[in-house]
């Protein structure tokens, strides 16, 4: 079945920075991206970085909480893009968009990511403040164009143009004003493909099912924490009455089913008709449209009580804080070390070595702040504990 008019395809699409022939397979050229992406370096490291709990504290002795039933399952940046591309596909598919652009947008959002989360995130920008911050969206970017080395024609992964441009979700109109023609719909103040719409909204419903299901699991919360909160109580009051006398982990997972499937079918129905509404019929009336890939009004309502409720419970309850705590030492620990002694940091991607003499401290702090943020939380924790002799004394005393 061909694509809506008003989807991205391969022939209006603006292209690679360095022109390729097209792929010899058959595939499209956004699935080549999504296989680019699938095989990175930065991909595959999305799987040792923390989405909301750290099990990897566990492991490397800072602070565990025996509060939280840590478990090997819970959610990776990795499996969260992996369940953001399912929701994406799914609202894509529906709506006759490119399927395969908003998978690679949703296994690419997060490739910029530091270990330990949002509050590695914190960590990293309040280092990097002198130096011209840090924000994940644009370290996705600079991922996919410039840190990934696995070709001898070009930096990065050459992806489509429509790929970088909505990797780039948010950006500051200072970032904008540098970043050229990728961010040239944040400066014209258009709106996203519909392809980059379906992720971004895919993320949200993802990512609040399945948090939900790991901070059950994590003892730290319980349904009752959110029966009162609309959009799952309706639901769980609805399978406990269906499904009565079945044992309430089944209950929590039916719930978090039907949940997610009538986030899923409402923005289906709700986003056709904004395009009708709209009148869109072309890529240019959608850049020109307001966005249209959204949860119908109650929904998005009921989405966002259940987020602040998702806040005060479980991303802000003290067990999760207390592993926050270190992440200052370890990132901060981190980027102090290698910003007195670069010449610690390891070769890069191709023997190279990463800072040079006359480099400038803001050239420095990048290439540091590059390294730092594509670690895993593990590799974090171990390298902060090698160079213990080396961090100050205050650093050494929270950490051990
Ligand atoms: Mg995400």
């Amino acid at each position: 079945m061909s694509l809506a008019s008003y989807a991205v395809v391969d022939k209006d699409s603006k292209g690679r920075a360095y022109p390729e022939a097209p792929p010899k397979d058959g595939r499209s050229e956004f699935a080549r991206d999504r296989d680019r992406v699938t095989h990175s370096y930065a991909f595959r490291q999305l799987s040792g970085k923390t989405q909301v709990f750290t099990p990897a504290s566990n492991q490397c002795g800072s602070s565990p909480s025996d509060k939280i039933l840590y478990d090997d399952s819970m959610r990776t940046r990795m499996s969260h893009s992996i369940e953001v591309a399912q929701v994406a596909r799914s609202i894509a598919r529906a709506l006759n968009l490119n399927e395969d652009l908003s998978e690679t947008l949703a296994l690419a959002h997060d490739m910029g990511h530091t270990p330990f989360g949002h509050s590695g995130q914190d960590v990293l920008n309040d280092c990097m403040k002198p130096y011209g911050g840090f924000e994940h969206n644009i370290q996705s970017l600079r991922v996919v164009t410039d840190l990934e080395h696995r070709y001898t024609q070009f930096k990065g992964l050459n992806l489509m143009f429509e790929t970088k441009e909505g990797i780039l979700k948010h950006c500051s109109a200072k970032n904008a004003a540098v970043l050229g023609d990728i961010a040239a719909r944040h400066r014209d103040k258009k709106s996203p493909t519909l392809e980059a719409q379906a992720t971004d909204l895919g993320d949200a419903i993802a990512y609040m099912c399945h948090d939900i299901d790991d901070g059950i699991r994590s003892g730290l919360v319980s349904p009752r924490d959110f029966e009162d909160v609309e959009l799952f109580g309706r639901c769980w009051r609805e399978v406990q009455s269906r499904l009565s006398g079945q044992p309430e982990a089944l209950q929590v997972q039916e719930t978090l089913r039907d949940m997610m499937g009538l986030m899923i079918r409402g923005t289906i129905a709700h986003s056709l008709q904004n395009i009708e509404r709209y009148g869109i019929k072309t890529l240019a009336d959608v850049r020109n449209s307001p966005e249209v890939i959204l949860l119908p009004d109650g929904l998005a309502q009921q989405h966002a009580q259940l987020k602040s409720q998702m806040y005060k419970k479980l991303y802000h309850h003290q067990e999760v804080s207390l592993v926050r705590k270190d992440v200052e030492q370890v990132i901060g620990g981190l980027f102090q070390v290698y910003m007195e002694n670069p010449h610690l940091l390891p070769a890069g991607p191709a023997g190279e070595t990463r800072v040079q003499p006359n480099d400038t401290d803001t050239q420095k702090a990048r290439v540091v702040c590059d390294y730092v943020a594509g670690l895993t939380d593990a590799q974090a924790y171990q390298q902060v504990k090698r160079f213990e002799p080396l961090l100050s004394a205050q650093r050494t005393l929270a950490l051990f």
